[in-house]
């Protein structure tokens, strides 16, 4: 009820905005001619003249119309391309906060030249956002020339580059890099030991290009940095080879039960697994019987627990991951393929021990554990920013999300072009075997006709399936999955050739345009030109006239919206073009989400081998289907969220913090005031009103001070707590003082400050990172707490907030206590600092 109010609203909204931005886009157009006038110089003079009023205090809103004509009028000279109107208003909906929804083909990356240019012009620096680095430096290619024909830098930001080349790219007027780029960035930057290393200068205003992909497929893998970190491995090899192959699979849940005496049951909607009771015995006896442990208590002990999460994970790993499907293995490594995207994720490890328990399984080299660093999520990043936007093909079935995760309002863009696509109605075979075989028959009858078409598959078993019959039928074709990922997007561009046939996972390629007729490649004689466009204007006629590029998909995905994307790729800029799914009882999501009932309803509805089922109804409840996973994907995105919001404040506390350090000139009266507060800490710790006199007390004083702080003091003679106090606290202070003194003596000042600053930031680091692995541990254990009857997120608010003041309490106390017992003399040379 209340989503469908939220609908109703969101669609009068959608139109609304259009309404009121159309007034602005109008506006625009009426004053075009007087831009047409202007010289190439007095067109980039408004640059200048844009800066001025700002500078003056005029605001952006203002200066948006005369700024959007200027960039219509530089891109009619720079690139002969004239803004549409349509990309006007997804211009202005960029510039107020919003996400555009654009169908592909629309001109996503000219329309973001206008918002990036206006905000760049308040001199505090734009991103843009994009999913990979060949489109980050594609699209800083591709706007270049414009954005340097009116007088504004470019940037690209990759990472390869050096903390230079990074830094240049940083300072430009508009900077272009991959969210993981610009996230790890701001990572390192809070981990520098001197602000000019940094690299980022203030969050202002961020572009993010195909916004869904990054803002929800990636939202669940949150950026990690980390170090390497001895451990656990031999257990892994170990417990694969000894214990899981005992462990027996008693059924999936809601199932009819396979052993009864089965030790863990799955849940295959939500990828869980659980120990039964018969389970849990059986590996305490497994694992004293294998020397992990010598009795079943000791299981339960700090050091071991961590048996069991081997335990579940190695068992996650054998019964819920499989290989070509979530991973690949390739030189003996298990690379990750992105549940989403399908593409292969070089260098990201799963957590948890996922990725170690793989290649226990997979009987590969088991790469250590890593210590985490710092770590963010894309939410929270993107958050920092003082204003952010985004574009993409499907935003709709998100709009919930960005509202109120993001607070962004999505604004559909009408299409420059009606959209004349056929979108066909579902068919539905009964058994995978009927399916590929009909889908082969499809790209066969597409052959014959010489219509491009493009397969999109949910995985690269699918892909590599269909490839296989495609090659004995002896059909060209070019298969696009994770493994050919360099070379994809040149072969989605021209995924629209005469005839061409093209199997891709999921959305691999996406931000590549497909042109029918195939991509217009430059010529480098010009003489040739005109007639390779010649030719060319007949090959597009040609596939216009057998239908325009044909999409089929073999399974619906999970979300609605990736199966939108894949349709998406047909019929842009108003081309022809259909689309077709076909789908069978035995796809995953049919099998789950279809009652048994129905499945008897199918199977007597009298259909012979071959035949297939299609009726808007079944959409329906397929579609139903993906709602359901859909929030459940979305309840998962906001408990991570929930989670990390909590650890972000902290982040940003400490981050302030570092950075009040980073900055500041006089780290002496820093230490001081931390030295202030931790003696009096101390005093209250050991002294009361009661008991100051007490000769025992005085005696384990002294011993503290002498062991944490080698610290001597005389004894005080006064009746009065308060005098006691105050001479206490005067006695140490300047013992320790001196001690300071005695060390600045030694190595010079310049050298003490440039120490103690180091050191301040060192040991702030250790503790941060520390908490953060502590915090990881509480929040994977958190759970535990529901069976006490009690709110896990409540406790982990609780037990994190004292978690983290009672680590920025420790963190004093060893900060002091170290540099006053650390002999410093050994640190006069430069070497120890660190460097990026
Ligand atoms: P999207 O990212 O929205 O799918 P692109 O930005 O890749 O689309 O643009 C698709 C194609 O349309 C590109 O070849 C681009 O040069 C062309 N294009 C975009 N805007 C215009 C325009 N206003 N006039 C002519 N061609 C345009």
């Amino acid at each position: 009820m209340f989503k469908e109010i939220l609908n109703n609203f969101f669609y009068n909204n959608n139109d609304y905005i259009l309404k009121k931005f159309n007034k602005i886009v109008s506006y625009i157009n009426s004053i075009e001619s007087d831009f047409e006038k202007l010289n190439n110089k007095q067109l980039r003079e408004k640059t200048v003249y844009f800066k001025k009023l700002l500078h003056n205090g005029e605001n952006l809103d203002h200066i948006l119309p005369e700024a959007y004509a200027t960039v219509r009028e530089a891109s009619k000279r720079v690139f002969g391309m004239r803004h549409f109107d349509v990309q006007i208003l997804g211009g202005i909906v960029l510039h107020k906060n919003c996400i555009a929804e654009m169908q592909t083909g629309e001109g996503k990356t000219l329309t973001s030249t206008l918002p990036a240019y206006l905000n760049a012009l308040s001199n505090k620096g734009v991103h843009i956002v994009t999913m990979n680095d060949y489109l980050a430096k594609r699209d800083a290619k591709k706007n270049k020339p414009l954005f340097e024909f009116l007088g504004l830098k470019v940037g690209l930001n990759l990472s390869n580059m050096s903390i230079e080349e990074k830094r240049k790219a940083y300072s430009a007027d508009i900077t272009y890099a991959t969210n993981n780029e610009y996230g790890f960035d701001y990572l390192k930057d809070n981990m520098v030991f001197s602000k000019k290393d940094k690299v980022q200068r203030s969050l202002n205003y961020a572009i993010i290009d195909e916004v869904d992909s990054i803002l929800i497929d990636e939202a669940r893998t949150p950026l990690i940095i980390s170090g390497s970190l001895n451990n656990n491995n031999f257990f892994y090899k170990k417990i694969n080879k000894f214990i899981i192959p005992k462990l027996i699979l008693q059924g999936y849940e809601n199932e009819k039960v396979i052993n009864f005496f089965g030790d863990f049951i799955i849940n295959k909607k939500y990828k869980q697994l659980y120990l039964t009771e018969l389970g849990f015995k059986k590996i305490e006896r497994l694992l004293i019987k294998y020397n992990f442990i010598s009795n079943k208590y000791l299981l339960y002990s700090n050091s071991n627990i961590f048996l069991f999460s081997c335990i579940l994970s190695l068992l996650r790993a054998h019964y819920l991951y499989f290989k070509n499907v979530d991973y690949i293995v390739k030189k003996k490594k298990i690379i990750i393929v992105d549940e989403h995207t399908g593409r292969i994720a070089i260098g990201r490890r799963w957590s948890d021990g996922l990725h170690q328990s793989i290649e226990a399984k997979e009987n590969v080299d088991i790469k250590n554990e890593n210590k985490l660093l710092a770590s963010i999520t894309f939410q929270n990043y993107f958050l920092l920013y003082k204003k952010l936007c985004g574009m993409t093909g499907t935003a709709e079935t998100e709009f919930y999300e960005f509202l109120f995760v993001y607070n962004l309002n999505t604004v559909i863009i009408p299409t420059n072009l009606p959209m004349i696509r056929k979108d066909m109605p579902d068919l539905v075979y009964l058994t995978k075997k009927e399916k590929f075989n009909a889908i082969i028959f499809a790209i066969l009858s597409c052959v014959k006709i010489k219509q491009p078409v493009l397969v999109g598959t949910i995985s690269i078993e699918q892909s590599e399936i269909i490839s296989k019959k495609l090659k004995i039928l002896g059909i060209k074709h070019n298969v696009l999955n994770a493994k050919f990922h360099d070379k994809e997007a040149d072969i989605i561009s021209q995924a629209g050739k005469i005839g061409a046939v093209t199997i891709a996972t999921n959305i691999a390629g996406r931000g590549i345009d497909i042109i029918l007729g195939g991509c217009k490649k430059k010529k480098k004689n010009k003489n040739n030109c005109s007639c390779f466009i010649k030719k060319w204007d007949k090959k597009n006629k040609f596939v216009l006239n057998v239908g325009g590029l044909h999409v089929i998909g073999t399974e619906r995905h999970e979300s609605r919206r990736i199966d939108n994307q894949l349709r998406g790729r047909s019929g842009r800029q108003g081309d022809v073009g259909s689309s077709q799914f076909y789908l069978s009882l035995e796809d995953s999501l049919m099998k789950i989400f279809i009652s048994n009932k129905m499945k008897f309803f199918f199977r007597n509805l009298g259909i012979n081998f071959g035949e297939f089922i299609t009726h808007p109804w079944i959409n329906k409840i397929i579609e139903k289907a993906q709602n359901k996973i859909e929030q459940k994907n979305f309840d998962l995105r906001k408990q991570l969220l929930d989670y990390d919001n909590i650890y972000n404040k902290q982040r940003i506390v400490i981050y302030k913090y570092r950075n009040f350090l980073l900055k500041s000139k006089n780290i002496n009266d820093i230490i001081n005031k931390i030295l202030h507060d931790v003696i009096n800490s101390i005093i209250n710790k050991f002294f009361n009103k009661y008991i100051y006199k007490k000769k025992k007390n005085i005696l384990n004083f002294k011993k503290y001070l002498k062991k944490n702080f080698n610290i001597v003091f005389l004894n005080i003679q006064t009746y009065n707590f308060k005098i006691f106090k105050k001479k206490l606290f005067k006695n140490i202070f300047i013992n320790a003082n001196l001690n300071l003194f005695y060390k600045e003596k030694i190595i010079g000042l310049k050298n003490i400050k440039r120490i103690k600053k180091f050191f301040i930031i060192k040991i702030l680091d250790d503790f941060w990172t520390d908490h953060l692995i502590n915090m990881e541990n509480l929040r994977q254990n958190i759970n535990l707490r529901s069976y006490a009857q009690k709110d896990p997120k409540q406790e982990y608010i609780k037990e994190s907030f004292y978690m983290f003041t009672s680590m920025l309490k420790t963190f004093k106390y060893e900060l002091i206590s170290f540099l006053i017992k650390t002999d410093v003399s050994f640190l006069k040379s430069d070497n120890f600092f660190y460097n990026r």
